[in-house]
């Protein structure tokens, strides 16, 4: 069983259950090795409703780091960082103070609309879904470009409601993000919430997982669980998809050091 690289826990205010539940669930599946990849706090008062407060942080780097080798599952500690307007001065001092393994990169918002967030879901009805997509992607090759994350979480997330460009849109709005991910030496994540949105399928798509083995962009795998349940959801799936990609290898991350290991052809 391939490790899950992102997991939530309750300090984000909208997810279920402390760091040892969804490690029991782990374990429970047969997961060898889980990184907990809570949203990450900032000072700027950016979406702190889906967040912990930088004043939580400690405690929850504490209810990670607390849990690691005392089970047979590993531990790793991550974190998933939203890239916005003005977060990189922060970001880049900020994370390699924390000993982090993981560090994911997510972009959530599109000129200040949670356009993945149920509750703003209808706005897809009124915007240009084709000039919504190049906005994201605008802001994931800024990510990118960054040079401050380890994978990209959930690549195709506007997805999500069932809003889609063209494919020949998509190609074309995709490519240069590609090219900026694998020349930061980052990775991509299979994130199988996609399976339970309306959108039905795996972030990225299996077009987008083809372009990314194109260019020999390292992949790992993710539950993205906000609830212990979820842990290792869909990995099944996720492997197919990877190995009909292409893909023969995934990675683990250790202190934001990639190492590359086969992947199993069945689970
Ligand atoms: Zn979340
Ligand atoms: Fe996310
Ligand atoms: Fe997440
Ligand atoms: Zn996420």
């Amino acid at each position: 069983m391939m490790p899950d690289y992102h997991v939530h826990t309750v300090l984000c205010k909208h997810a279920e259950g402390n760091a040892k539940e969804y490690l029991n669930e782990a374990e429970k599946r047969g997961i060898r090795e889980i990184c907990f990849t809570d949203h990450a706090p900032n000072p700027h008062g950016y979406d702190p409703v889906h967040r912990m407060e930088m004043m939580q942080f400690g405690s929850y780097k504490e209810m990670i780091t607390g849990l690691q080798g005392t089970r047979t599952a590993r531990v790793l500690f991550g974190v998933e960082a939203d890239f916005y307007q003005g977060c990189e001065s922060f970001l880049a001092t900020w994370l390699p103070e924390q000993d982090f393994d993981l560090v994911l990169g997510s972009v959530h918002y599109i000129d200040g609309w949670g356009f993945d967030n149920p509750v703003h879901c209808h706005v897809w009805e009124s915007v240009d879904v084709g000039y919504s997509w190049r906005r994201y992607f605008e802001l994931v090759q800024k990510l990118a470009e960054s040079g401050l994350y380890d994978a990209a979480a959930h690549l195709d997330l506007p997805k999500k409601f069932g809003y889609r460009p063209s494919e020949r849109d998509l190609r074309e709005m995709i490519g240069p993000v590609l090219d900026c991910i694998a020349e930061a030496g980052m990775g991509i994540e299979l994130n199988t919430a996609g399976l339970g949105a309306p959108a039905r399928e795996i972030y990225p798509s299996p077009l987008i997982l083809s372009m990314a083995k194109n260019r020999e962009i390292p992949i790992c795998f993710g539950s993205d669980a906000h609830k212990p349940n979820q842990v290792g959801a869909g990995f099944e799936s996720a492997l197919e998809m990877a190995l009909e990609a292409g893909y023969t290898h995934y990675f683990t991350i250790r202190r934001r050091e990639k190492t590359l290991h086969p992947l199993p052809r069945h689970l």
